[in-house]
């Protein structure tokens, strides 16, 4: 759990004076955090010429150094809407992450706050996909666009937008393919999609990209999320499986290499598993310092 790690970084903070030694037990365990060496080196730097001038006198003193170090590391998102046209945001990520448990906790908990919510079935590779994503709709009690399997994934987002400006969704959550027979067909289907979207008159206030990311992941979690940054710039993060997360190193990798932010997390299985990220919970966690 996160909070191991916060209580390690504790303990080692714990220790005698702020030699050689030190800085590189503080840079190793960085790195075995998931920091990666650039910014573990970036931080045990900063805590060595902080520590001389700003004298801190406990460990709590040091914690709160680190925390100020990683503070414009990572941000969060908050959405916001305009009721003036449907909003629409593609959900990306790859298989098994846990892209479609994340568009039903979305649509249950927009649903919550008094939107009406279309799910569009653009993963239209699998079979399984559409079916899955029919059975939360029907949970969910929401409306679906989905086409046959094996048909153009463009087509089916064009239909949901013909679809949720003429019943009066507001908010529609495209679920898309996460694995294709190599990453350049995923790239390209992806910017095909991205461009029906635009086509529509679908301006950057109605139009977002959220990726999800399993936050157990670690480095690979940065390779997903350059890989589809580059295939379509993103605007957020949903990070899943939240409750199982030990090292938090990588979703500051993310934040720092591609600036992209957290929207929300995913704490469990269920419908209600949903959370809005909360960057100052996260970074005490991380360092130790519980939830002051
Ligand atoms: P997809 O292939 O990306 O659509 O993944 P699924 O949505 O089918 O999820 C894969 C597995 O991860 C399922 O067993 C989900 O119940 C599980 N899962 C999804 N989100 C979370 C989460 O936030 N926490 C936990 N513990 N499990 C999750």
């Amino acid at each position: 759990m996160l909070q191991e790690f916060g209580a390690k970084l504790k303990a080692l903070f714990g220790i005698r004076t702020f030699d050689e030694k030190f800085f590189s037990e503080l840079e190793d365990f960085l790195i075995e955090g998931d920091l990666g060496p650039s910014m573990a080196s970036y931080i045990s730097n900063e805590v060595h010429l902080r520590a001389k001038s700003e004298k801190p006198k406990s460990q709590e003193d040091l914690q709160k150094l680190v925390k100020s170090i990683l503070m414009d590391k990572i941000e969060t998102y908050t959405p916001e809407f305009d009721a003036s046209q449907p909003t629409i945001w593609l959900i990306l990520g790859v298989n098994g992450v846990g892209k479609t448990t994340s568009i039903a906790k979305l649509a249950r908990y927009y649903v919550r706050q008094g939107h009406q919510v279309l799910l569009c079935a653009a993963d239209t590779f699998r079979a399984a996909a559409i079916d899955q994503l029919d059975i939360h709709a029907q949970r969910l009690g929401v409306r679906i666009v989905k086409q046959s399997n094996g048909s153009d994934p463009g087509s089916v987002v064009y239909d949901a937008i013909t679809s949720a400006k003429t019943k009066g969704e507001d908010l529609v959550l495209v679920d898309t393919a996460g694995r294709m027979h190599n990453k350049e067909n995923l790239v390209r289907e992806l910017a095909k999609i991205d461009k029906i979207i635009k086509g529509r008159g679908l301006d950057a206030v109605h139009y977002k990209k959220f990726l999800v990311i399993d936050s157990t992941t670690g480095q690979n979690g940065v390779s997903q999320a350059e890989l589809f940054n580059a295939a379509v710039p993103l605007d957020a993060l949903i990070l899943t499986k939240y409750d199982s997360l030990s090292k938090g190193g990588a979703l500051l990798q993310i934040g720092e290499k591609l600036h992209v932010p957290i929207a929300f997390v995913g704490t469990g299985e269920g419908y209600e598993d949903l959370h809005p990220f909360n960057k100052e919970e996260f970074l005490n966690t991380l360092v130790g310092l519980g939830d002051k």
